[in-house]
């Protein structure tokens, strides 16, 4: 080969080279020298000057943990007899003239001497970290997107548009509950399963993507599992498109979302329902009937009301009975509402014992009163409990859409006024409100406060009033009656303040000073005028008194404060007391005689006691009402009364004192029925104690004269 030839073709090689990505490296095994081109050197980022012409060279700046392989492949390349003849490659790390780890690709061919023995190896390397990383970067994400779907739980999907074929993974099928093989892979696969009323919204976000309107998709929709429930999913998707800007593919992912779903729906449910009943509540009741206000405001219309009703005496069931039972008395008594409410009425509980009715598109006043009462009878049929009939009753106030109301709540007030009055005139009552109502309720709140400050003040005192033993007119005992020394009014009698003040409760501190301040006074007059038979004192105690333990505890405080034998008190209940709550009484009652504190039911003949009860009772008096003893002076029959009642007592070893005795015909009457005492403006009208006392005084004297 003449030089010049040799020097092009060098030339030629060198240019091809720098062109190319690959530097060559030639190793001499004879002599151990390796050549190494010079864009051998420029691909690893070393300089012109970096020369040198051994191996090590190479192979110093070769990652270890490829180093073996490159070793391992360069000894075979070197000692297999006979050579292959076939080049090799080989990918391996190694470090460039910065120190930064590369990525290369050397290819190699091994060259044999005369003698069949190898003499060098040639070869070529080029860069590839480009490639490697890329491949690295896809694979990361691609396992990276594995676990994230294995980790989200979901299923994905890929569905071809062009071809219609959709490519459902396993985990899709299995999240339906169906083996791989029991779904196919059209889309049919996944619409058809879809609940009916859900399809058309799916369908729809699906459209909207596929046109560009939305940017992905994104869809909530229920789905009929194989064990035939239904379950919540939530679809994610992409669409891919064409050259032609035409979708060709949509794939995404899809997520069971029926936990969360029912926990969003409970608490959605939660916030407008009762707990217990799983009625509506105020929230859902007031949304309802201001929804109806607006109506009739914007279009006029059917009239509309609002019942509120309210289970009479719940409260002593509940205080009584265990709070499971009262649990069990709210659940029927809804159950039973509910089936009388008419469709598209609203009945909603309100509180422990109270129920709201909307009731729409009504006539008149009198058809709300006719479906009002009709609730009041589905609440009165008796209930079973324990073995026993119990007999709830309800008291309902209807507020009417004429009234001309604003606000829902003003509504809902009134119509509790009108219920607080059905209460006020007996319960088991549906009374409607009217205007009138509302200043009574004005009026009440005022006087409350007023009672509440003037018993701070001092302005409540005890009148006596004696009760005298029919045969000798002595006076045997008194009754103590409160009265409201009223700055202005003067003289309040307890009617006009009792009541309010049981219904607020102020009747419990009410009752436990009378306690005190009546058995302080009876101390001192039985020590002033001591008899054979002490003087007692009879104390009236409502039914507030008896809901805890607040009336024993009183009773104990004032025997030890005053020192007085505790048969000289009498504490006195009405009937009606008792009935509310036969068993709770019984036992305070047994508590008290336990005592020896003597017991009197007052009012006797007005309530509706069950004489089964009447001989349970720890009682040692009867109060016959005054009511019966003003008719004994018309004669006939109504003179029975009393004499039953008399003879009555007297089986059951009971006192008997008659109330209201204001003629003597009524005396001499009573007198032969042998009723033992007698109380009334006949013998004494109610007094203040120094009048009451001057009355002792007088007797004394008498006595003694
Ligand atoms: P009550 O316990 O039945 O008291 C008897 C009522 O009859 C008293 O009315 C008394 O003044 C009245 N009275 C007595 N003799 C005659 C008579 O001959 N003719 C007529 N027409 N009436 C007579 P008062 O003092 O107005 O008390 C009314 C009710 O208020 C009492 O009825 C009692 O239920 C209640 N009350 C009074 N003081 C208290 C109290 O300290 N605590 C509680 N819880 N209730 C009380
Ligand atoms: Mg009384
Ligand atoms: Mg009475």
């Amino acid at each position: 080969m003449s030089s010049s030839l040799l020097q092009k073709l060098v030339e030629r090689y060198e240019l091809a080279e720098r062109a190319g990505r690959e530097g060559v490296w030639d190793w001499y095994l004879r002599t151990g020298r390796v050549y190494y081109s010079p864009r051998w050197r420029s691909v690893l980022g070393l300089s012109e000057d970096d020369v040198s012409e051994s191996l090590a060279f190479w192979l110093d700046r070769v990652v270890p943990e490829d180093l073996i392989w490159l070793q391992a492949t360069l000894e075979e390349e070197t000692t297999a007899t006979p050579l292959s003849g076939k080049p090799f490659q080989i990918e391996y790390r190694i470090r460039d003239g910065q120190s930064l780890i590369r990525w290369m690709v050397c290819r190699g061919v091994t060259v044999a001497g005369e003698d069949g023995r190898p003499t060098r190896i040639v070869g070529s390397q080029a860069d590839i970290t480009e490639r490697v990383t890329a491949e690295q970067r896809l694979r990361q994400s691609e396992e990276r997107y594995a676990l994230a779907a294995r980790g989200a739980n979901d299923g994905l999907w890929d569905w071809r548009l062009d071809t219609g074929e959709v490519y459902y993974s396993p985990r899709w099928k299995e999240m339906l509950g169906h083996l791989d093989s029991e779904i196919g892979n059209r889309v049919s696969d996944w619409l058809s399963r879809v609940a009916s009323e859900d399809l058309p919204g799916l369908e729809a976000a699906i459209e909207m993507h596929l046109k560009r309107e939305r940017s992905h998709l994104e869809h909530e929709f229920r789905i009929c599992h194989a064990d035939g429930s239904e379950r919540w999913f939530l679809v994610r998707g992409v669409a891919i498109y064409g050259f032609d800007s035409f979708p060709i593919r949509m794939a995404g992912s899809m997520t069971d979302i029926t936990g969360r779903k029912k926990a969003e729906l409970r608490l959605q449910f939660n916030a407008f329902h009762d707990g217990l009943t799983g009625l509506p509540n105020r929230a859902l009741l007031l949304d309802r009937v201001g929804q109806s206000l607006d109506r009739q405001k914007r279009w006029g219309g059917r009239h509309f009301a609002v019942l509120l009703l309210d289970l009479d005496r719940f409260k002593s069931i509940n205080d009584s009975m265990g709070a499971s039972m009262g649990d069990l008395v709210l659940t029927t008594s809804a159950a039973r509402l509910l089936r009388v409410r008419r469709t598209g009425d609203t009945l909603a509980r309100l509180s422990a014992d109270e129920f709201g009715i909307l009731i729409e598109e009504i006539d008149d006043l009198p058809e709300a009163l006719v479906i009002a009462h009709r609730f009041a009878d589905a609440v009165a049929r008796p209930f079973k409990m324990d073995n026993r009939d119990v007999v709830l009753t309800a008291s309902i106030g209807v507020a009417f859409s004429t009234t001309g109301y604003e606000k829902p709540d003003d509504m809902l007030r009134d119509a509790s006024l009108a219920m607080v009055r059905a209460k006020a005139n007996g319960r088991a009552r549906v009374e409607v409100f009217d205007s009138r109502l509302r200043e009574h309720a004005m009026e009440q709140m005022r006087i409350e406060s007023e009672l509440r400050a003037a018993f701070e003040q001092g302005q409540l005192c005890l009148f006596y009033q004696p009760i005298v033993d029919m045969a000798t007119r002595r006076i045997a005992g008194f009754e103590a009656l409160m009265r409201w020394r009223h700055p202005e009014r003067g003289l309040v009698p307890p009617i006009h303040f009792i009541p309010l003040a049981e219904e607020t409760g102020l009747i419990v501190p009410f009752g436990r000073w009378a306690l005190l301040e009546a058995t302080q006074q009876i101390a001192a007059w039985q020590k002033r005028f001591p008899r054979p038979h002490p003087l007692f004192m009879s104390v009236n105690v409502s039914s507030p008194q008896f809901r805890d333990d607040t009336l024993l505890t009183a009773v104990l405080q004032s025997l030890k404060e005053t020192g007085i034998p505790p048969s000289s008190l009498k504490l006195e209940i009405t009937e009606s007391v008792v009935m509310q709550n036969p068993e709770h009484c019984t036992d305070i009652m047994n508590a008290l005689r336990n005592m020896d504190v003597r017991l009197s039911i007052d009012d006797f003949g007005t309530g509706y006691s069950s004489l089964s009860y009447l001989y349970k009772l720890p009682a040692d008096t009867l109060k016959i009402d005054k009511s019966f003893v003003s008719l004994i002076r018309n004669g006939g029959e109504n003179t029975a009364i009393v004499q039953v009642i008399a003879s009555l007592a007297s089986v059951l070893h009971m006192d008997v004192v008659a109330e209201g005795v204001e003629h003597e015909e009524e005396a001499a009457f009573l007198r032969r029925v042998s009723c033992k005492y007698g109380q009334g403006y006949l013998f004494a009208r109610p007094a203040p104690a120094d009048q009451i006392e001057a009355l002792l005084v007088n007797e004394a004297t008498g006595s003694s004269a």
